[in-house]
């Protein structure tokens, strides 16, 4: 068992010896990869309440001003995207809106919406109309919320960021890295192609970073699911003061990232927050979702690169940069897609063949 996961319902096998072996590899024991990758998107914060209270998080806002964006707004976040080029929605969220969210639930009331998911349901739909693909990153879920809205979804996301206990987390609403893993089964007993990741420098230590990949790696074996694992550090900000991680601690965690992972299994650095072109030889391949028109709503302080900083990234490390869609092409090629997606993706009608050209590119 690993430590910190009493709460565990999922069947994760982690061999301690296996554990060992990742904390033994170094950046030189492994491949840079040959090509970046990245997606451009639009960040629609649908809610910003949140039940958890992660002392590292600016997100979530308290009872009282939490907001729930109304779909009109939705709408003009995704037109404005789609004209601009994109091709994905990302829907962030905080966790459910617990009982102290008054004001959230009787909007979604008002709006005649029994859930914040049935809600999620209605403004995938108003992206889907406006041209852009949905990843919808809700937090945790169980199966009957994620299966849902998983039709209107290229993919979905939760970032596990670790299998361990730490304060950060804690707190009277304390997150589980128990019921996070059993989000990752059920996106994979669904059959949800899924973005995850590790948040280092949350007070976990090596060993919970190297036990936090192979747990994602053994969901992975069992279902094939996993798209991307985000290698994320945590970054100073007004609720969080300390320090982000050190650049060794970056370099090593990647690396074990890619040591661990299959070689499908696209290993991400967000180039606003990490130190992407001193991470190229530890095996990233993807710089995932930027936005050329709305902010990192989750990281305020630390504006996207523009793409030509991207390609200054790609070609220091003699690379090219490829665009690609929220959802991986070996997940459109082996039929995941729900069938409205693939309808869509067919069709791409909606303001220039976007998702084509992406695909084609
Ligand atoms: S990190 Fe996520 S779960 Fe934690 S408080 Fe922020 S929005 Fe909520």
């Amino acid at each position: 068992m690993i430590s910190g996961l009493d709460e565990y319902d999922v069947q994760v096998d982690i061999d301690p010896s296996a554990v060992d072996a990742l904390l033994a590899t170094t950046p030189d024991d492994v491949a840079a990869a040959d090509e970046l990758t990245f997606a451009r998107n639009v960040f629609v914060p649908l809610t910003t309440a949140c039940r958890y209270t992660c002392s590292y998080c600016t997100y979530y806002d308290v009872p009282g001003e939490a907001t729930l964006l109304s779909l009109d707004a939705v709408r003009d976040i995704c037109e404005r995207g789609a004209d601009a080029g994109c091709t994905e929605a990302l829907f962030t969220f905080g966790d459910d809106p617990d009982d102290r969210y008054t004001e959230i639930h009787d909007q979604l009331d008002a709006w005649g919406y029994d859930s914040i998911h049935a809600y999620l349901r209605a403004a995938c739909a108003v992206a889907l109309d406006a041209g852009l693909l949905p990843h919808a990153n809700p937090g945790d879920q169980t199966s009957e919320q994620m299966e849902l809205v998983a039709d209107l979804n290229a993919s979905m996301g939760v970032m596990l960021e670790t299998t361990a206990d730490v304060r950060a987390h804690g707190g009277s609403r304390s997150k589980s890295p128990g019921q996070r893993l059993n989000t990752l089964r059920n996106a994979g007993e669904l059959g949800v192609p899924f973005t995850t990741g590790i948040l280092v420098g949350i007070g976990e230590t090596r060993r919970d970073r190297a036990e936090s990949l192979l747990a994602i790696r053994d969901i992975h074996e069992q279902y094939g699911h996993i798209q991307e694992l985000i290698v994320q550090p945590v970054t100073p900000n007004e609720r969080w003061r300390d320090p982000g991680p050190a650049l060794d601690i970056m370099r090593e965690t990647t690396a074990m990232a890619r040591a661990a992972l299959p070689d499908e299994v696209s290993v991400q650095s967000p180039p606003n927050l990490a130190p992407v072109a001193e991470l190229l030889d530890c095996g990233i391949d993807d710089l995932g979702g930027v936005s050329p028109v709305t902010d990192d709503h989750i990281n305020p302080d630390y504006a996207w690169p523009a793409l030509r900083e991207l390609e200054a990234v790609a070609d220091a490390g003699g690379v090219p940069l490829r665009e690609r869609l929220p959802v991986y092409d070996r997940f459109i090629e082996r039929g995941w897609l729900s069938p409205r997606i693939e309808t869509e993706l067919r069709a791409d009608t909606a303001a220039g063949d976007r998702y084509r050209t992406v695909l084609d590119g």
